[in-house]
C-alpha cells in the first residue's frame, strides 16, 4: 500500500481528510483503480477457520462404539487364530469407515455450496455509478451505500448519514442501536463512541448513509477479534439428533443383550466360547443399525442440495424437516407472488387521467391524456395545465428516488428498488427534455422509506434557487400531510379534494395496480433538514399507478398448496384493493375478505386467532403485524412458513416455524433471522422447497423403515436358532458378509429416492407425528417375523431334500439378501402402490446397489476361493429361483398388508371429512 495513507485513526479525521487520504472523490473509485487495489490488498474476507485434515477426518470414522466393539472382536479372533474372521471383521470396519468418510465429504460439500450461495453483496459508487458487487471485492477507498437492513461489509468512515442507526452488539456488547453521524471524534474515543465509523459485520437498523471503506478483511475491527467466526456448521437436525440418541441407546441395549447371550449360552448351555463369541459378534453386527446415522446425514445432504437447486438455500438445517410439515404459508406480495417488474401504466392529476406507454424500464414512451369524466381528448387550453402537472410529477418521481437506470446492450436495467426504477422511466417519458436539468439539483436531506410510515421524502435545491421537499408514498400516508381544499394556497386546482383522490385510488387499486401519491412542498431557503415531523402542508400533485403482474408460476404453486392442504396467506404493505385484486388473480381461497393493519390493531389476540384462519389477504400491514399473525396462527396449531425482506421482519421470521428471507431483495438482517433464503424471491420456490422437505422426511422415514426391520429380521434369526437349539441357519461370518454388503449399499439407495407421486396431494404431517411410532414398531415386528419364516423355511426345505448344512446356509444367506432387496422395493412407495411400472423401474441408485449386491452374491456363492472362506456351495438354478420366489412372496405379503392399511386409513379420512362437513 505504497501510495495510500497507512493506518487511521480514521475516527479522528474529517470526512474530507479521509477522502483525500484514501485518494477517492465522493463519486467513488474508477474501476481500474479499484481492480488495482484489490490485487494489492487482497479480498475483503476473514480468514477461513481451519478445516480438519483428511487423515483426521478419516480417523474420526473409527470413533464409534460399534467400531470399538468390532476392533476388540478382531483382536480376540486374532488371538484365537481365527484369521479369516479377523480379516472379515476388519474389512467390515474399513468399508464402513470409507463410506462414512465419503458421506461426510458429500455433506460438507453441500454445506460449502450453500455458504457460497449466501455470500454477501454490497452497493458501492464507482465513478458515480451505483453498482452492486460481492462484498469480497471491496477495497479501501470504495464508497459504500447503506440502508436499513444492510450488514456493513467493511469498516467505513461515514460521510453521509440520514437517521442512520446501527447495532454493534457483536463488537461492543451494547444491544441498543447507536445513532451515527459524520463528525470526527477524539483519537482516544472508545469503540462504541466512534459514531462516524461503521463497523464491518454490524447491522444497519434504520436510516440511510454512505461511507468510505477504511479497512477490509482481517484488518477490520471484527477481523481482529479472531476466532469469532470459526464456527463450522455440521449437518444436524432435531430428527437426526433424536435418531442418533436412539441408535446409540439401541447399540448399548444390543451389546448388553449380546453379552448376556454370550454368558448364558457359554456357561449354561455349554457352547464353546470361541464359537459363541463369534455368534454374539455377528448378532451385534446384525442388530445394530450402524450405518443409520451416516445414511440419514447423506439423506439430508441430498435434500439440502435438491432445495438449493430449487433456489431455496437452507441456513438452519432443522428447517429441512420443518418445511415438510408446513401447513400455512404467509407470503409477501411484491416480488414473491408478483414479478417485481414494475411499470407506471397510468397516472391521475387533479383534472386528468393518462395512460403511460412503453417497454420495460426504457425512459421513452407516449403518455396519452384524457379527461377524468370520459375518454375524450383533452382540450387544447387544458393541455398546458396537464403538461405542467406532468413536469412536476416527473420532477418528484426523479428527485425523491434512490434508484438508477442503466442501458446495457439496449436493455434498460434498474439498480435499486424496481418501483423507483419504474418512476425514473416514467419521469423520462413525462418530461424528456427536463431530465438533463435535474442533474443540477442537490439533495440536502432524506427521510428514507420505511415500511412503518410508508413514504419517502427528500429535501433538494436547484443550484442556488428555492428548496423543496419532494414526497412520494402510499396515498393514505401522504394525504394527511397535504393541504386540504380551501387552504389559502392560491393553487386551488391542485389542493387536496380528498374524495376525488380517494375515489381514484380505489379505482386504480381494484385493477391490482399499486398506487403512489406524489407531493411537493416549498420550504425555507435556509432549510437543511426535513425534520422528524413530516410536513402537513404539502401539495398533492398526482397519483401514479404501477403494474406488477403476478408470476405465472405462483398461480400454479398456489393451486398446488391448496391441493396439499397448505393455506396461503398474503401479507402485504400494499393497499387493500390492490392486494385483493392480486389475491384473486393468483387463486387465493378468500381474496375478497381483507383485513388491514388498522383492522388487526382493533382485534385482540383471541379475536385475531379466530379470524386469522379464514382470512387470506392482509393489507397495509407493518412488520409488527406479521409477528402477531404468526403467533395467532401458531395458537391454532398451524406450522407457519413466513416470508420477509425488511429489517423489521426479523422478529416474525424468527418466530415462524420456517422463516424465509428473500435472497435478491431481502436485507441482510432478514437473511440472518431466516431459516431459508430464497435465491430467486419466487413463491413457487417455497412450494418446491416444501415438496423437497416432504421428500426428505419421507426418505428419512424410508431409510429407517428399511434398516430397522431388516436388522431386526437378521438378529431374530440368530436368537431363534440359539434359543431353540437349532442349527444356525447362517454362520457368524456370513452375517458379517451380509452387513458388509447390504447395510452400506441398499440403505444409501433410499437417500436418493425421488418425490413420490402423491406427495403434494397429502395433507401436511402433524407436528406431533413421531417417526418411531406404533406404525414403525408394527412394521418391524411384521417384517422380522417374515424374515425368520423365510430363513427357517428355506433351511427346512434344504435339510428336507438332504442338502448339506453348508448348502442350506448358502441358500439361507441368499434368501436374507433377496428379502432385503424386495423389502427395499416395497419401502420405496410407502404412500401408494409398488405395483406400477415406475415403481418397478426404480432409480439409478437402486439399480447400482442391486447390481453390486447381485454380483457380490454370485461371487460368494460360486467363486471357489470365497466358497472356501465363507463355507458356501454352488446353488442350482431351481434353488436360486426358489430363493427369489421367497423374496417375491415377502413382497406380496407386505404389499397386501400395506394396501389394506392404506384403504382403511382412506376410509377413516373420508368418514372424518363427512363428519366435519355435516357439522
Ligand atoms: P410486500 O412485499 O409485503 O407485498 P410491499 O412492497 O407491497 O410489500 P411495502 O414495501 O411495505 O409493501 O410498501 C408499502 C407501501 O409503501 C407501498 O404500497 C407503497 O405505497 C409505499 N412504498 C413502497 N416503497 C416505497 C418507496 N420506496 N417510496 C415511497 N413509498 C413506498
Amino acid at each position: 500500500m505504497a501510495n495510500l495513507s497507512t493506518e487511521g485513526p480514521w475516527h479522528s479525521r474529517s470526512a474530507a481528510a479521509t477522502l483525500e487520504a484514501l485518494r477517492v472523490s465522493r463519486d467513488g473509485l474508477p474501476q481500474q483503480e479499484a481492480a488495482r487495489r484489490l490485487a494489492e490488498e487482497g479480498l475483503n474476507r476473514l480468514p477461513a477457520p481451519a478445516q480438519p485434515s483428511l487423515l483426521r477426518r478419516f480417523l474420526r470414522q473409527f470413533h464409534h462404539l460399534l467400531i470399538y466393539v468390532l476392533l476388540a472382536a478382531a483382536g480376540v479372533t486374532a488371538l484365537l487364530d481365527h484369521w479369516v474372521d479377523t480379516l472379515v471383521i476388519l474389512a467390515v470396519v474399513l468399508v464402513n469407515a470409507i463410506i462414512g468418510f465419503l458421506q461426510e465429504g458429500k455433506a460438507e460439500q453441500a454445506m460449502q455450496a450453500i455458504r457460497q450461495m449466501l455470500a454477501p453483496r454490497a452497493t458501492v459508487l464507482r465513478q458515480g455509478q451505483r453498482v452492486s458487487l460481492p462484498a469480497e471485492d471491496l477495497v479501501r477507498g470504495d464508497i459504500v451505500l447503506l440502508e436499513a437492513g444492510d450488514k456493513i461489509p467493511a469498516d467505513l468512515r461515514l460521510i453521509e448519514c440520514y437517521a442512520l442507526h446501527t447495532q454493534e452488539a457483536i463488537l461492543t456488547g451494547e444491544s441498543q442501536a447507536v445513532e451515527k453521524n459524520v463528525d470526527e471524534v477524539a483519537e482516544k474515543a472508545a469503540l462504541g463512541d466512534r459514531r462516524c465509523l461503521g463497523f464491518s459485520g454490524t447491522l444497519v437498523t434504520s436510516g440511510q448513509g454512505r461511507g468510505i471503506v477504511v479497512a477490509t478483511g482481517a484488518s477490520t475491527e471484527i477481523g481482529r477479534i479472531s476466532g469469532m467466526l470459526a464456527e463450522v456448521e455440521t449437518l444436524q437436525t432435531p430428527l437426526l439428533r433424536q435418531m442418533d440418541v436412539f441408535a446409540r441407546g439401541l447399540t448399548v441395549l444390543i451389546l448388553l443383550v449380546a453379552g448376556g447371550l454370550l454368558v448364558f449360552e457359554w456357561m449354561v448351555e455349554h457352547y464353546a466360547f470361541e464359537f459363541m463369541f463369534m455368534v454374539v459378534v455377528a448378532f451385534a453386527v446384525a442388530a445394530i443399525p450402524e450405518g443409520l446415522p451416516a445414511v440419514l446425514t447423506i439423506t439430508l445432504a441430498i435434500g439440502v442440495q435438491a432445495m438449493a437447486k430449487r433456489h431455496a438455500i437452507i441456513r438452519r438445517l432443522p428447517a429441512i424437516e420443518t418445511l415438510g410439515s408446513v401447513s400455512v404459508i404467509c407470503t409477501d406480495k411484491t416480488g414473491t407472488l408478483t414479478r417485481n417488474e414494475m411499470a407506471v401504466t397510468s397516472i391521475v392529476t387533479s383534472h386528468h387521467r393518462a395512460i403511460v406507454e412503453g417497454d420495460g424500464y426504457a425512459p421513452t414512451g407516449a403518455i396519452r391524456a384524457m379527461t377524468l369524466e370520459n375518454t375524450a381528448e383533452v382540450r387544447i387550453e387544458q393541455q398546458e395545465i396537464f403538461e405542467r402537472e406532468l413536469r412536476e410529477m416527473a420532477r418528484i418521481a426523479a428527485l425523491c428516488n434512490d434508484a438508477a437506470l442503466h442501458e446495457e446492450e439496449e436493455i434498460w436495467r434498474v439498480e435499486g428498488d424496481p418501483m423507483e426504477g419504474a418512476l425514473l422511466a416514467f419521469a423520462g417519458k413525462a418530461d424528456p427534455t427536463g431530465q438533463e436539468k435535474l442533474r443540477d439539483w442537490q439533495r440536502l436531506d432524506t427521510l428514507p422509506f420505511d415500511a412503518r410510515h410508508r413514504y419517502m421524502a427528500t429535501l433538494a435545491q436547484e443550484r442556488d434557487s428555492q428548496r423543496f421537499v419532494f414526497l412520494k408514498g402510499a396515498p393514505e400516508a401522504l394525504f394527511p400531510r397535504c393541504k386540504t381544499e380551501g387552504d389559502s394556497s392560491g393553487r386551488d386546482n391542485q389542493a387536496l379534494r380528498l374524495d376525488h383522490w380517494q375515489d381514484q385510488v380505489e379505482q386504480l387499486a381494484a385493477r391490482g395496480q399499486r398506487v403512489l401519491a406524489l407531493a411537493i412542498r416549498k420550504v425555507d431557503a435556509t432549510a437543511m433538514e426535513i425534520g422528524a415531523e413530516a410536513p402537513d402542508d404539502a401539495i398533492l400533485v398526482g397519483l401514479v399507478a404501477l403494474m406488477d403482474p403476478p408470476r405465472a408460476e405462483a398461480i400454479t404453486a398456489v393451486a398446488q398448496c391448496l391441493a396439499a392442504g397448505i393455506s396461503v396467506k398474503m401479507i402485504t404493505g400494499d393497499h387493500a384493493g390492490t392486494a385483493s385484486a392480486i389475491g384473486r388473480e393468483i387463486g387465493l381461497r378468500h381474496p375478497d375478505r381483507v383485513l388491514t393493519g388498522a383492522d388487526l390493531d382493533r382485534l385482540d389476540d383471541a379475536a385475531l386467532a379466530a379470524t386469522v384462519v379464514d382470512t387470506d389477504v392482509f393489507a397495509r400491514t407493518s412488520p409488527a403485524h406479521k409477528l402477531r399473525l404468526v403467533t395467532a396462527l401458531q395458537t391454532r396449531d398451524a406450522i407457519v412458513a413466513m416470508t420477509g425482506d425488511g429489517v423489521n421482519d426479523a422478529p416474525a421470521l424468527k418466530r415462524a416455524d420456517a422463516g424465509i428471507a428473500m435472497g435478491k431483495t431481502g436485507s441482510a438482517a432478514a437473511k440472518e433471522a431466516a431459516d431459508v433464503v430464497l435465491a430467486d424471491d419466487n413463491f413457487a420456490s417455497i412450494v418446491a422447497a416444501i415438496r423437497e422437505g416432504r421428500t426428505v422426511y419421507d426418505n428419512i422415514k424410508k431409510v429407517i423403515s428399511w434398516t430397522l426391520p431388516t436388522n431386526a429380521g437378521e438378529a431374530m434369526v440368530i436368537i431363534f436358532a440359539l434359543l431353540l437349539g437349532l442349527t444356525l441357519p447362517v454362520t457368524p461370518i456370513q452375517i458379517l458378509w451380509i452387513n458388509l454388503i447390504t447395510a452400506s449399499t441398499l440403505g444409501i439407495a433410499l437417500a436418493f429416492e425421488p418425490t413420490e407421486e402423491n406427495t403434494m396431494r397429502r395433507t401436511p404431517r402433524k407436528r406431533s407425528e413421531s417417526l418411531l411410532g406404533a406404525a414403525l414398531i408394527w412394521h418391524i415386528v411384521f417384517v422380522a417375523a417374515l424374515f425368520v419364516a423365510g430363513v427357517f423355511g428355506i433351511q427346512a426345505y434344504a435339510l428336507d431334500r438332504g442338502y448339506s448344512v453348508e448348502m442350506a446356509r448358502t441358500l439361507a444367506l441368499n434368501t436374507i439378501v433377496v428379502m432385503e432387496i424386495f423389502h427395499l422395493f416395497f419401502i420405496r412407495n410407502i404412500y401408494g402402490t409398488s405395483l406400477t411400472w415406475k415403481a418397478v423401474r426404480g432409480t439409478t441408485a437402486v439399480w447400482i446397489s442391486v447390481s453390486v449386491i447381485f454380483f457380490a452374491q454370485i461371487a460368494i456363492t460360486y467363486v471357489p476361493t470365497l466358497q472356501k472362506i465363507f463355507a458356501t456351495e454352488s446353488v442350482s438354478l431351481v434353488d436360486g429361483m426358489i430363493v427369489i420366489g421367497i423374496g417375491i412372496l415377502l413382497f406380496a405379503i407386505i404389499e397386501v398388508e400395506k394396501q389394506l392399511r392404506l384403504r382403511l386409513a382412506a376410509a377413516r379420512d373420508e368418514a372424518q371429512r363427512t363428519t366435519c362437513q355435516s357439522v
